[in-house]
């Protein structure tokens, strides 16, 4: 199949309309969307990405306002959480209308609603006028794109259009927070922090454990670059003698020369690059990917969390 690159989300959200897949670029990262209307059209976005059908999609709206199109009803911290990060990098977990059908929620009675702020994520879904479902557009497992490039390292062929925009302002994934129960139950932590959210809700909990039952994508390996990720407390724990073949991203500058170098200005920096960064090494063929980890929490909460799974260690 033939890829076709464009910047017009109008021309992209016609693909979707047609029933085709489409990735488009969001502030977390990019996404790859399809009509969540249509069981056909989702499909595609399982069989592109090598996904497993037991790992549930987000729910992608223009608008706040159409969460109850999508949701049956709106507990009133859900409705507080969604006035003050809706449009934003925030997922909300809820009981969910039959408009969404079993293949977007895995069969689930609840669905992933997400409204993102990025313009070309807007226009390209008011001119869908539809509700998108749209995980990570990355074969499943690997780091997510951050740019339009890298969603054709990873899809190309496999889908026919890519909206081009620039690169994702988090880099990290939405944070996703489970509204079913009587206080809000954060499933996976992302670009909104939990500080954030207890800031307008206190009783928010972290789901810690339960979360793989809770939110059935959690189970799986995600996030892994080709390349070992190794984490250090410190650049000084890198071996001198594996340090011309390797790689480091971190808040401290190492005193060794290594194969590559970065070094982040601060959490939002660190996340927003990071899984560029393990693109790179791929591409120049590093031997070992050294990572720096961070306090657990603020943004570092989520950059952690990716940081433990592409070391494998979640
Ligand atoms: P991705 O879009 O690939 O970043 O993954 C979406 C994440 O949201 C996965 O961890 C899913 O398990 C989670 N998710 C999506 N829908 C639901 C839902 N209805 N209930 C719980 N978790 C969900
Ligand atoms: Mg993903």
């Amino acid at each position: 199949m033939l890829t076709e690159l464009t910047d017009d989300p109008v021309k992209a959200a016609q693909f979707i309309r047609k029933g085709e897949i489409v990735a488009f670029p969001t502030e977390t990262v990019y996404g790859l969307g399809a009509d969540a209307r249509n069981p056909v059209s989702v499909s595609k976005i399982f069989a592109a990405k090598g996904r497993p059908t037991d790992n549930p999609l987000i729910v992608h709206i223009a608008d706040k306002l159409q969460l109850l199109e999508v949701a049956r009803e709106l507990p009133p911290f859900a409705e507080a959480l969604a006035e003050r990060f809706m449009p934003g990098p925030l997922t909300l977990v809820l009981f969910r209308r039959r408009i969404i059908p079993d293949i977007v929620t895995a069969g689930l009675d609840t669905v992933g609603v997400r409204c993102p702020q990025h313009p070309l994520a807007q226009e390209f879904l008011r001119a869908a006028a539809c509700p998108v479902a749209a995980p990570s557009a990355n074969r499943s497992g690997r780091p997510s794109p951050t740019t339009w490039r890298a969603v054709l390292t990873e899809l190309e062929g496999l889908l026919p259009c890519v909206l081009k925009g620039e690169q994702s302002h988090f880099g990290l994934e939405s944070t996703v927070v489970d509204c079913t129960g009587e206080m809000p139950l954060v499933l996976r932590a992302g670009a909104v922090t939990l500080e954030q959210l207890c800031q307008v809700v206190p009783s928010t909990r972290l789901a810690e454990c339960n979360a793989k039952v809770r939110s059935p994508g959690m189970k799986y390996r995600h996030y892994c670059p080709r390349v070992n990720v190794v984490l250090v407390n410190s650049p000084q724990e890198i071996p001198m003698e594996l340090s011309t073949r390797s790689a480091y991203i971190g808040l401290v500058t190492p005193k060794l020369p290594l194969q590559k170098t970065v070094v982040c200005e601060g959490l939002e920096d660190y996340a927003r690059q990071l899984f560029e960064f393990f693109r790179e090494c791929e591409m120049a063929n590093v031997e070992q990917i050294f990572c720096q980890t961070v306090e657990d929490r603020g943004l570092g909460l989520a950059l952690m969390d990716r940081l433990r799974r592409a070391a494998a260690m979640l």
